[in-house]
């Protein structure tokens, strides 16, 4: 079958990197299963109608933007880095990572000044450059496809400038992080020129709508307790709830359950004056999903 012709949503994703098991597992909360371990560059999903195209992830902008894919899940800095005339229509919170500027001991880098006139190796040079701009600085850019460190110890650059996790691979070629230039993270693209036809928009548009839950439910936390009768206006006040909470009788008639959907990492805010409100069996739950 030609999957260029059948009416399926083409969705371009990494086909082995950092960013393939997390694309594939939003799918799947997403309700969409993708068998990826079988050697075929283009596998339907097996429940929604929506074709997978594994591919290297410095191709997926250009085929986003040509049509060849619908859709793609990227890295922001392979999307920039590309200039592809594509949209970034949901950004996907995963694949998080910062493009630093890191330099071998013996060259003076304390201020976005220093780096004037200096010759930065980098993968990454539109976004360099666009820093170099802004900040009204001039500087050589060598472009290497990988193996950027070592470029400093080979006398090819002074400096680097390439995407920077724990650090250590910086450490190992005796060099030190200094000014991140920017944040990048796994964002979904379509084509800025390309109109998708009426069928395809259609399932965009559902795919958008559930990606937005899984993302929500990322957010949140379903947080559970057990609330004197007498506190449970003040612990009402005190929840920053996403729906109202839902109150539950017990069977201790001075006591009620008190259930809400609030954000991760709020719980910490407010736990000593739920404690002190009289709270017991705080409970804080993951959620899988949420339709808002
Ligand atoms: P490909 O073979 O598809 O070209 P790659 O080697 O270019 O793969 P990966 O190393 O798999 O790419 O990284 C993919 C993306 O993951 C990066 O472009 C970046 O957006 C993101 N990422 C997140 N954390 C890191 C990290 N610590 N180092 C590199 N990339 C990271
Ligand atoms: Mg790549």
């Amino acid at each position: 079958m030609n999957i260029a012709k059948n009416g399926n949503l083409k969705l371009a994703i990494q086909k082995k990197g950092r960013l393939t098991e997390k694309s594939i597992e939003l799918l799947k909360l997403c309700g969409i299963d993708v068998d990826h371990y079988s050697e075929r560059l283009v596998v339907p999903a097996e429940n929604f109608p929506l074709e997978v195209l594994f591919l290297r992830d410095d191709d997926i902008p250009e085929y986003v933007q040509d049509g060849v894919a619908d859709i793609g899940i990227v890295g922001e800095n392979v999307v920039v880095s590309k200039n592809a005339k594509t949209t970034v229509v949901e950004k996907l919170g995963f694949g998080k990572c910062t493009l630093m500027m890191a330099a071998p001991d013996y060259v003076h880098l304390k201020t976005i000044q220093d780096i004037d006139g200096k010759v930065i190796a980098t993968t990454y040079p539109r976004i360099v450059q666009d820093f170099l701009d802004k900040n009204n600085l001039k500087a050589k850019l060598i472009e290497l496809s990988g193996s950027v460190e070592i470029a400093p110890a080979l006398g090819v650059a002074d400096i680097i400038c390439d995407i920077v996790s724990t650090g250590n691979t910086l450490m190992m070629n005796k060099l030190k992080k200094s000014f991140p230039i920017f944040d990048s993270q796994a964002v979904l693209i379509s084509s800025a020129s390309n109109e998708l036809k009426k069928e395809k928009a259609k399932i965009l548009q559902d795919l958008q709508s559930r990606i937005r839950s899984v993302l929500l439910a990322r957010r949140s936390k379903y947080l559970m307790m057990n609330v004197p009768i007498g506190s449970l206006e003040k612990v009402k006040k005190a929840i920053p709830s996403l729906s109202s909470p839902t109150v539950v009788p017990l069977a201790d008639q001075h006591y009620v359950a008190v259930h809400a959907v609030i954000p991760s990492n709020y719980l910490w805010k407010i736990a000593d004056s739920l404690k002190e409100l009289g709270a017991t069996g705080i409970l804080l739950l993951p959620i899988e999903n949420l339709i808002p």
